[in-house]
């Protein structure tokens, strides 16, 4: 098999599996119990926490376990809602954010809000000018995605951070980071925003494990889950505990030599764009300086799903950009406004540290003879 779709889920190594192994079957307490299986188990979570908040460049007290990415983008946008409601009922966000904060947004919408859906540029651009000048008086939350999952473009969250404390400093920003995560360099701290989403699964972690940054200038944040005292009363319910163990590994292991890795994917990026760019009709829409592990393409006029299912029976797996809605482009694809013949031919290609030339290659010939066997249709 050759698995190019790491920007939705991740292979999980040995290491990781078996770290969480040992906490399924041996090191299986529940960290709120007071025998010592319990204590050893709270201090393991309590260091995984360290980890994981390390590569993050946080303080441990402000990371907060939650059970996905989903859950942590839901969370901040409801969060910071509530600490605002006395500031306003206006939110700006992005058309090409993740679902998990566009539907959070849609529900506040029927709770009154309003929200602003700033359009990218056809190259998937937002720049911090935009967001800026969308901020209001009533503004409560700015959220916008660090590095786009169909796209790979990378938005300016410090630049709208430092903007925003000009504008409007009691408005919050959240940045969803979850394919930024140990993908392209920064720290919480260096992005300034006051929330910040990742997600263990797209960097060789399980999935169903995912953490939320709150920064300082959130007081007293509204609880997430209430109930017992897990993460500091905002999230209760017992600790996935094998998944942070896993979390925390994968973060460890993504962190060796993670130079060479990023810069391995940026490699393997570029030589994709070198040998599809040479199969006829086929369109890059990746702009230049993007995330390394993202490539998005359209061979322009086969629709998406053919594609992906055609690749898919010769063991090469690949994301459409567009189809994921009964043949509609995705809402990101969507936004960009291309012709119908682009929109509907896009698909993703995205890398690990393990994407190898070779795979690039097998992928390349499959896209050649898809080209040269199928008829177009669109
Ligand atoms: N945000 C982005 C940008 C994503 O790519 C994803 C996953 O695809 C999520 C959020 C959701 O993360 P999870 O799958 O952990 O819920």
């Amino acid at each position: 098999m050759i698995y190019l779709d790491h920007a939705a889920t991740t292979p999980v190594p040995r290491a990781v599996a078996d770290a969480m192994y040992e906490v399924l079957t041996e090191q299986f307490g529940n960290p709120s119990s007071q025998y010592p299986l319990g204590l050893e188990m709270k201090r393991r979570v309590e260091s995984w926490r360290r980890t994981i908040a390390g590569a993050l460049g946080c303080d441990a007290r402000q990371l907060f376990f939650t059970s996905c990415g989903t859950e942590a983008d839901n969370w901040a946008v409801t969060a910071a809602c509530w600490q605002n409601r006395h500031v306003g009922r206006h939110i700006v966000t992005t058309a090409v954010e993740h679902s998990a904060v566009l539907e959070a947004c849609r529900w506040m919408e029927r709770q009154g809000y309003e929200v602003t859906y700033l359009a990218p540029a056809q190259d998937g651009s937002i720049t911090a000018e935009q967001v800026l000048d969308a901020v209001r008086p009533d503004t409560a939350l700015i959220s916008v995605m660090l590095v786009n999952n169909e796209l790979g473009n990378v938005y300016p969250i410090a630049d709208i951070a430092r903007g925003l404390a000009a504008k409007n400093p009691k408005a919050l920003l959240h940045t969803d980071a979850v394919q930024g995560f140990l993908k392209v360099p920064f720290t919480a701290r260096s992005l300034g925003a006051d929330f910040l989403t990742i997600s263990a699964h797209k960097i060789g972690g399980p999935k169903g494990i995912g953490a939320l940054y709150i920064g300082q200038r959130v007081k007293n944040p509204k609880p997430l889950l209430a109930g017992g005292e897990q993460e500091s009363g905002l999230r209760a319910g017992t600790e996935a505990t094998a998944q942070i163990a896993g979390f925390a590994k994968a973060a460890e292991l993504r962190l060796e030599n993670l130079e060479d890795k990023l810069r391995h994917m940026a490699r393997i990026r570029d030589y994709a764009v070198e040998r599809l760019a040479a199969i006829p009709d086929l369109k890059v829409l990746s702009a230049p300086g993007g995330a390394p592990h993202v490539l998005s393409v359209s061979l322009v006029g086969w629709p998406s799903q053919n594609i992906v299912n055609d690749l898919g029976q010769q063991g090469i797996c690949i994301s459409a950009g567009s189809a994921c809605h009964q043949g509609k482009p995705s809402h990101v694809i969507a936004a960009l406004k291309l012709p119908k013949k682009v929109s509907g031919g896009v698909i993703r290609l995205s890398f690990g540290p393990e994407t190898t030339a070779a795979d690039i290659d097998a992928c390349a010939e499959a896209l050649q003879r898809h080209h040269d066997t199928r008829m177009p249709m669109l």
